[in-house]
């Protein structure tokens, strides 16, 4: 197969949700599909960590790395499916954000009986930014969920980007019938326990719908869709303008197949990427990708790292030779592994969408362009993201602040944690993304630095850049604290959004900047 056919099938998306919205239910049933594991319902059980006996389970022994924070690949009908998974709450990292920079498209679950939620604002917001493809999955129609007419506007009005309804409920909760399938003109009657009937529309006969109040109703929304609503547009659902919306329900597993089989006819091919000497065409000869995240084993027995490469253009062999563009040494990459795929372990070739594990003897770091041949040139940097988390720290024993200071430097450099001073007291401040970067921070302190570290958590805080060269600094307290970050600039963190505006508020002559909305 030619290097064209092998992108034109690649379908390379991450599944973003609020924490319970159905984001593990979900995609196992794409894995079910994709005949990746034999039944469903055996992921369950996450989070009171009891696995049922499970081939996912089995997958999780022999990888020794979680393969549920990671990356799975299957081939279905003409496709070759690339999921990529962003971690939910507990272990919400700038890893989340940096993974969602290696797909090209997403799916979005948000629950029926929610609504958007806060975690699916963050991430939405993320994909917005690069203007990808995104895709909603309206979950748990079963139950008895909100008026979905009302959730349409909310995803409009608070994302902020236009939908387009591919199906619509009939009826909801006890009374729910199935979705009436504008896209492809049927009803899929709902039937539980996993069963669904589909009739074509032409063939619905005028009384069956008559005689039923409940698709009476449905024919009124669906007239006002027709009439105020979006036009569906492939164009503009790529550049991420309009939303296409499928409801349905993961663990009924209803509508689901048809959300899948549409979503992979639309949900973008490997993209081109930017770099500093202009756009990258996947379908370039030359092999070339980037890092965007290390995974350290956790488990100290295997003390190896991962680093997860996205592949961007030409075709990767193994045993290749490829130039790491930062360094311009040549690295011959001998052990690299797929992730969870169906039936190898190692990767022998990897095309662009691909996403491939590079054995890390701790010399990449994120972001690490590598090119097959001698060139050199760098992929875009990732963006930067505020940190949300900080905590204080120090070292347990003083007699260790030597160590102490050249392990932060070090691991601050890889950029996946923050530091700050305290203006008032020089005390080292920390910020991330996310509560995991605190915990790898403290191991890695500990195993490659041997220093105990002591945490005092100062909560989620907004921080701020001050962009004015002048300003008094009498009027910063705990609440908003003054800090100056690793380059000497000034920010403040304050305390929630309440501080943030009194200080804005009572401070007209500080000019204060969000980095998130500079970037
Ligand atoms: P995640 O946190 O986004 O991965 O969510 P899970 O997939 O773990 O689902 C959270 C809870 O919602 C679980 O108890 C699921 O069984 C339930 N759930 C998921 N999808 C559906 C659905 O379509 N209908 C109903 N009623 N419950 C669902």
């Amino acid at each position: 197969m030619s290097l064209q056919q092998e992108i034109n099938k690649r379908r390379t998306f991450a599944i973003i949700s609020h924490p319970d919205a159905g984001k593990t239910t979900l995609t196992e049933k794409l894995l079910f599909f994709g005949q990746i594991i034999r039944s469903t319902g055996t992921v369950k059980g996450k989070k009171s960590g009891k696995f049922a006996a499970s081939d996912w389970m089995e997958i999780e022994k022999k990888r020794g790395i979680s393969v549920t924070s990671s990356v799975m690949s299957f081939p279905y009908h003409e496709f070759h499916v690339n999921i990529l998974d962003t971690p939910g709450h507990e272990d919400f990292s700038e890893d989340t954000y940096r993974t969602l920079t290696a797909v090209d498209s997403v799916v979005m679950i948000i629950d029926s009986t929610k609504g958007v939620e806060p975690q699916t604002i963050k991430l939405f917001k993320v994909c917005r930014m690069r203007g990808i493809p995104i895709f909603t999955f309206i979950n748990k129609l079963d139950r008895e969920g909100r008026d979905p007419l009302e959730l349409l506007s909310e995803i409009e009005e608070v994302l902020g980007i236009e939908s387009y309804p591919m199906n619509w409920p009939v009826g909801s909760g006890k009374r729910f019938l199935g979705i009436h399938d504008r896209f492809n003109k049927q009803f899929v009657r709902f039937k539980g326990d996993e069963e669904e009937e589909v009739i074509p529309l032409s063939e619905l006969s005028g009384t069956d719908i008559e005689e039923n109040v409940i698709y009476q109703d449905t024919l009124g929304e669906l007239e006002l869709l027709e009439e105020a609503g979006n036009e569906f547009s492939p164009e503009r659902v790529e550049k991420g303008e309009l939303t296409p919306v499928f409801f349905g329900s993961a663990l009924a597993n209803f509508g689901v197949q048809t959300f899948f089989d549409t979503f992979l006819q639309f949900a973008a091919q490997p993209q081109p990427r930017k770099t500093d000497q202009g756009l990258i065409e996947p379908e370039k000869d030359q092999f070339s990708g980037y890092i965007f995240k290390i995974q350290a084993n956790m488990n100290p027995a295997h003390r190896d790292r991962i680093a997860f490469f996205r592949v961007c253009s030409g075709k990767f062999e193994r045993g290749m030779s490829v130039n790491l563009s930062r360094t311009n040494k040549t690295i011959k990459l001998n052990q690299t592994q797929a992730f969870m795929a169906k039936d190898r372990d190692t990767v022998d070739e990897a095309y662009p969408g691909d996403i491939i594990g590079i054995y890390d003897p701790n010399i990449y770091q994120i972001g690490d362009t590598l090119i097959g041949g001698k060139d050199s040139y760098q992929y875009e940097e990732l963006p930067q993201f505020p940190p949300e988390l900080f905590k204080r720290v120090q070292a347990k024993n003083v007699m260790k602040s030597k160590q102490f200071r050249k392990g932060i430097e070090q691991l601050v450099q890889e950029g996946a944690i923050q530091l700050y001073r305290q203006e008032l007291n020089d005390s080292i401040i920390l910020g991330a993304v996310g509560q995991l970067q605190f915990e790898v921070f403290e191991y890695r302190m500990k195993a490659e630095y041997n220093v105990e570290i002591e945490f005092t958590p100062l909560g989620e805080r907004i921080p701020r850049w001050i962009k004015s060269e002048k300003f008094d600094k009498r009027f910063f307290d705990s609440r908003s604290m003054l800090v100056r970050d690793r380059f000497g600039a000034y920010a403040v963190l304050f305390e929630n959004e309440f501080t943030l505006r009194y200080f804005l508020e009572n401070q007209k002559d500080i000019e204060l900047v969000d980095l998130l909305e500079e970037n």
